[in-house]
């Protein structure tokens, strides 16, 4: 189904905010590359401005700082990272730019951990500099360890009345029930179409559907468009045809093959809705298609069993 896209969510969050009531604790929550960090990070910046804009107004000392701090976060996160001397180890906490009232707290080596948590509440213990209030972003609050989580818990139940606290996770049930009972939950979905071209600047309406509204997946496409080209010409005219093309499956890595399966998948259902193909005929493909992808996981290298997929389509 073709996702609807986030218009609503993000009218949601701004209503809570020009009503002020913005939750203190935020779980921002939904698959990997539907730009939930970006997402809060606006949020983020919206509460911070000095005119108190939804989303920012762009232009506030505070908000230019923000601007600048996304910015690094693209580019160079190493630029960013504080360090803290806890018992003669220097262990790193949170990534900060130039506001004093921003921090983000993203996993290090796979964790979240402890120490960064108390680094996050000496941060929330003294009042705001710069703007009204103080922000903490958690990114990939599920990776935080049991002890993290316990830690946080005590901020969720009290936090000081200046700060919010912005946590992104796959789903809400990859916290602890403790902690994520204490959240304001926002389930961020899929990107649609439209939002998906603006937003990557792509036009080409097979990789965008490939994408499944998630930035990282429209990129892993469009990164490999040139190897996975010549896919897109299924059902090949002839047997010379399909032959070669079982023979570009044969170079490829794994996870190229099964986005090259990916891409058939897609064609088939273009297929159908086109009427060029009958829905008996595709859930045939459908069908043949699931056990070559089961093939390939397996380990068997899928340029044969390809090749008679090619030649009973065509
Ligand atoms: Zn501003």
């Amino acid at each position: 189904m073709e996702p609807s896209g986030q218009g609503n969510i993000l009218r949601l969050l701004e209503k809570l905010h020009r009503l002020e009531r913005v939750p203190s604790s935020i779980l921002l929550h939904g698959a990997e590359g539907t730009g939930k960090l970006k997402i809060a990070l606006g949020f983020a910046k919206g509460l911070l401005c000095h005119s108190s804009t939804p989303w920012g107004c762009g232009e506030c000392k505070s908000c230019t700082s923000i601007s600048r701090f996304e910015e690094e976060l693209s580019q160079n996160r190493e630029e960013l990272k504080v360090y803290e001397d806890i018992k003669g180890k220097r262990v790193f906490v949170h990534l900060k730019g130039t506001h004093p009232d921003l921090i983000l707290v993203p996993p290090h080596e796979g964790q979240i951990r402890i120490d960064q948590i108390r680094s996050l509440k000496d941060f929330l213990s003294t009042k705001p500099l710069l703007s009204k209030r103080k922000v903490v972003l958690i990114e990939a609050a599920n990776l935080m360890n049991l002890q993290a989580s316990n830690s946080l818990l005590k901020i969720l139940e009290e936090p000081p009345n200046y700060a919010n606290l912005l946590l992104t996770a796959t789903s809400l049930s990859s916290l602890i029930p403790t902690v994520a009972s204490r959240l304001f939950p926002v389930r961020i979905p899929p990107l649609s179409r439209e939002e998906l071209a603006s937003k990557a600047q792509v036009r080409d309406r097979l990789t965008l559907s490939l994408a499944k509204g998630s930035l990282d997946r429209l990129k892993e496409f469009t990164d490999k468009a040139r190897i996975l080209k010549p896919f897109r010409d299924f059902p090949p005219e002839s047997a010379e045809a399909a032959l070669k093309l079982a023979n570009a499956f044969e170079k490829l890595e794994l996870e190229e093959r099964l986005m090259a399966l990916d891409i058939l998948e897609e064609i088939i259902y273009n297929s159908l809705k086109e009427n060029r193909i009958n829905t008996c005929k595709a859930s045939e493909l459908l069908q043949r298609l699931g056990e070559l992808r089961g093939a390939l996981r397996r380990g068997v290298k899928g340029s044969l069993a390809l090749l008679s997929f090619a030649n009973m389509w065509r």
